[in-house]
């Protein structure tokens, strides 16, 4: 679905759960290279190249992968996306030695991995892709005639969010949640650091935004600015509460 110009939001079901749709990005710049932003769950090469697919690309045609943190469902095909684009990987520099496997998945503690057989099958299918640009805050990419990395951690230490300046889209990976086109804050139970998330969700309001993507709820386009003044004061309140 195309969003804006050289912008499409790929919505990829889950297998388990194909009601629950993942948003990848696909920016299209073709003096530059084309960027894929996240890259589901492992074993969706082939859901995501359909996606690619319908919007005219193949996955030879991928030069970057950015990955907005480490959670499963973000990094889970990249590995696969990567050995048939030779694209290149970038995410911040603190959730880095996550997604190249010599940490252990930050939210997949034994603990829990023990309570869902589920999870584990699927980390079980992980493979780890190594990250050729490590970004931080305020890095400036070559994409899209301007777009910026915004550090938005809460949800993980190195969560990124990824603003394009000149169709002013936002893509906030889980930074921030939607519903049927309304803006919602961080899921609460994914997010360990809630008070870090919403420090986060405050620096993206500041941001002149026409259409935000988030990973989990799609496309958020009528009034984006207000919507997220919204969540700002919302997501403060449910703090103090
Ligand atoms: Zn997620």
């Amino acid at each position: 679905m195309k969003v804006a110009n050289g912008v499409h939001v790929l919505p990829v079901p889950r297998p388990q759960d194909p009601d629950s749709l993942l948003n990848l990005t696909l920016i299209v710049d073709e003096e530059n290279g084309n960027t894929l932003v996240d890259a589901g769950l492992p074993d969706q090469m082939e859901a995501i190249g359909a996606a690619l697919d319908e919007a005219g690309l193949g996955v030879g045609d991928l030069r970057r992968i950015i990955f907005t943190h480490q959670d499963l469902d973000h990094v889970g095909s990249g590995a696969a996306l990567v050995r048939q684009s030779g694209a290149r990987v970038l995410a911040h520099s603190e959730d880095a030695p996550y997604i190249e496997g010599s940490l252990r998945p930050l939210k997949l503690t034994p603990e829990m991995l023990e309570q869902r057989p589920q999870v584990r099958k699927v980390l079980e299918r992980l493979e780890p892709v190594s990250v050729d640009e490590p970004v931080e805050d305020g890095t400036r990419l070559d994409v899209a005639d301007g777009t910026q990395v915004i550090a938005t951690p809460g949800h993980t230490p190195g969560h990124i969010s990824i603003y394009l300046e000149r169709p002013k889209v936002l893509i906030t990976g889980d930074a921030l949640t939607a519903e049927g086109g309304s803006l919602k804050g961080p899921n609460q139970a994914m997010t360990p650091d809630m008070q870090t998330a919403a420090q986060s969700v405050r620096k993206l309001a500041d941001l002149d935004v026409d259409i935000i993507v988030c990973y989990h709820g799609g496309v958020v386009d009528e009034d984006a600015n207000g919507q997220l003044q919204r969540v700002v004061r919302e997501t403060s309140r449910d703090l103090d509460e």
